[in-house]
Formats: structure tokens, C-alpha cells, sequence
């Protein structure tokens, strides 16, 4: 089990290592203070700015698309696909998030996804996105990967783009609050078995 990624439902995660870092925050119930808030992109269930608040420190830094940027307050870096960022000592790649066979994420919107570097260890945040050919040059230790179909990928576009990635380790996301359920994560992991070891998280 990995030890320092827990997952908060949908796409917030919570991952520690040298710094405390969230993931699209959404619906927080628990009192915490994040160094670094990474946002994929600016729907309303990944880029809430009351959650952001509620784990806004004094020096909390928070990486966002420019559009989501604009709905918050604090110390923001607004970033676009391409972009790379060193954020408190970790390290950040942003990489295109977008969807191909639906419309809900053009490509134009310029969303993102992220690549970022804890404790040694690169983990790809997906975002909202379909299975897009940059992900053949993507390389993650952990990728944090959509599974619920309809807005994203579905189970079975989430597995051909692990494999694509080839982490050490997929964690299937987003499902089992807005759209989705375990039923997809566990279709994931049937895909996989043999292939790429899948951890299913508990939402804490
Ligand atoms: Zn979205």
C-alpha cells in the first residue's frame, strides 16, 4: 500500500512528503492546512474555492489553469499544459487534460493535468481527460488516473492508458460521488491484473 497518498473522494487526495499537498479539494470535512494545492481545472468539483479556503494556510501556495485561478485568493501560480514549476522544492509538470470523443474538456480550455515529484517519487495526477496520445510520453512512479466514464475515461480507456504510462503503481479516481462507482475502479484493476499493480484506496 502506498503509505502517503490517502484519497478524500473523487479527485482530492491528500499526499504527504516534504510538503503537505492536496489535489482539486473538494468537499473537505477535515481541519488541515496544505502547503500546496494543485487544480486541474475550473468545474465546480475540482475547483471549489470554498474547500481551497478551508486549507489555505499563511503559506499555502496553490497551482491552478488560469480561469480557476481567477475565482481564488492567496498566492497562486496560474500555469498552462507545458509549463514547469518548482513550487516550494517540488517539482511540477503540467501536461494537457482533455477529452476526445465528448466535449465537457476541449482541448482549448487549455485544463491540465500534473506531474509532480514527492518524496522521490513522480506521481501523475490525471485531471479531467480523456485518453490523449501525450500520454505515451508521460512517465509517473504513481498515476492517479479517472475511471468513471461519461465526463473522463472509462475503466477501460483508464487501463490502456496505464499501460501506456506503465507507472509501478494506478490508482483509479473519480468515482463514487458525482459520477462513477467502485464497480469502475474495480473494472480497472480486471484489466490490469498481471499487468500493473492497482490500489484501490478507502475514501478517508
Ligand atoms: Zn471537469
Amino acid at each position: 500500500m502506498v503509505k502517503n497518498i490517502h484519497w478524500l473522494g473523487h479527485d482530492t487526495f491528500r499526499i504527504t512528503g516534504e510538503k503537505v499537498v492536496y489535489t482539486d479539494p473538494f468537499r473537505i470535512t477535515k481541519a488541515d492546512t496544505a502547503d500546496i494545492i494543485i487544480i486541474t481545472h475550473a468545474h465546480y468539483d475540482h475547483c471549489s474555492p470554498e474547500d481551497v479556503k478551508k486549507l489555505q494556510g499563511p503559506d499555502t501556495i496553490i497551482v491552478a489553469p488560469a480561469d480557476c485561478a481567477a475565482k481564488l485568493q492567496g498566492e497562486i501560480k496560474s500555469v498552462r499544459p507545458g509549463d514547469r514549476l518548482n513550487v516550494s522544492g517540488v517539482q511540477i509538470e503540467v501536461v494537457p487534460a482533455y477529452n476526445t470523443n465528448k466535449q465537457f474538456h476541449i482541448k482549448d480550455m487549455n485544463w491540465v493535468g500534473y506531474i509532480f515529484t514527492i518524496s522521490g517519487e513522480r506521481i501523475y495526477l490525471a485531471g479531467d481527460t480523456d485518453y490523449i496520445p501525450e500520454m505515451k510520453t508521460f512517465r509517473a512512479d504513481i498515476a492517479l488516473l479517472p475511471v468513471s466514464g461519461t465526463y473522463v475515461m472509462t475503466a477501460h480507456e483508464a487501463a490502456q492508458a496505464a499501460l501506456d504510462i506503465n507507472p509501478k503503481i494506478a490508482i483509479p479516481m473519480h468515482y463514487g460521488s458525482i459520477v462513477g462507482s467502485i464497480d469502475d475502479a474495480m473494472k480497472f484493476a480486471e484489466k490490469l491484473k498481471g499487468k500493473i499493480k492497482v490500489e484501490i484506496l478507502p475514501q478517508q
